[in-house]
């Protein structure tokens, strides 16, 4: 069961095509294995084309989301031909396009000692996407961040505080979070993350909507 999920204005911000592709990415991720905010979604993007269709559009950034929907509808929802089981088995669909080869053969980079990163090949790469893998009963050093951080754990878990997250859990952390996550002992643990984001990009219609729903 998933515990932990983005909060509305970030769905507000999807839904308007106001993320960079990155955090919309992780977002697609999220909503495609949570019921609950993909409903959310949905609903979102009616109230926000519904809104649309009674005033002038406005110009509205939606690249973003066509490029993750281009790719999406490029591949299908099935797995690409060289992923094998490994891969499809945890890599929801959103992901897939981005992941060609089998989590084990990808060019890991090793970081710190301490996890694996693999940087996803972003159209836009002005803000990083990444799987990281981390062993089993890690203890990650007390830290803050310079920027935004979001993790979505894919497989494993860990806890963070009293908090305990797993398969589908979601985390928005802010420069003035100062957290220490600890691997679950029984396995390793796969997340999708995005570091040091500019979390939105443009919000003309984000922000017609907020103030439309009072988010
Ligand atoms: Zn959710």
């Amino acid at each position: 069961m998933i515990n932990h999920h983005p909060d509305e204005a970030l769905l507000l911000d999807y839904a308007t095509g106001a993320l960079s592709e990155a955090v919309a990415l992780t977002i697609a991720t999220h909503a495609s294995m949570c019921i609950r905010c993909m409903r959310q979604i949905n609903q979102l993007e009616a109230i926000g084309g519904s809104l649309l269709a009674s005033e002038t559009p406005a110009e509205c950034d939606d690249g973003v989301l066509a490029q993750i929907l281009m790719r999406l509808d490029d591949e299908g929802l099935e797995p690409a031909a060289t992923v094998k089981t490994e891969s499809s088995a945890i890599l929801p669909p959103p992901l897939r396009p981005y992941v060609n080869e089998p989590l084990h053969q990808l060019p890991w980079k090793r970081v710190g000692g301490l996890y694996e990163e693999y940087r996803l090949p972003l159209a836009d790469t002005k803000v990083r996407a990444s799987l990281f893998r981390l062993a089993a009963g890690t203890h990650t050093p007390k830290h803050s961040h310079r920027g935004q951080e979001l993790v979505l754990v894919l497989s494993g878990g860990y806890r963070d505080g009293d908090a305990q997250f797993a398969r589908g859990d979601f985390s928005a952390l802010d420069v003035a979070d100062t957290h220490q996550p600890i691997v679950d002992d029984d396995g390793p643990c796969l997340c999708l993350g995005v570091q040091e984001a500019p979390m939105r990009l443009t919000e003309v219609l984000s922000l017609r909507l907020r103030r439309f729903l009072r988010i």
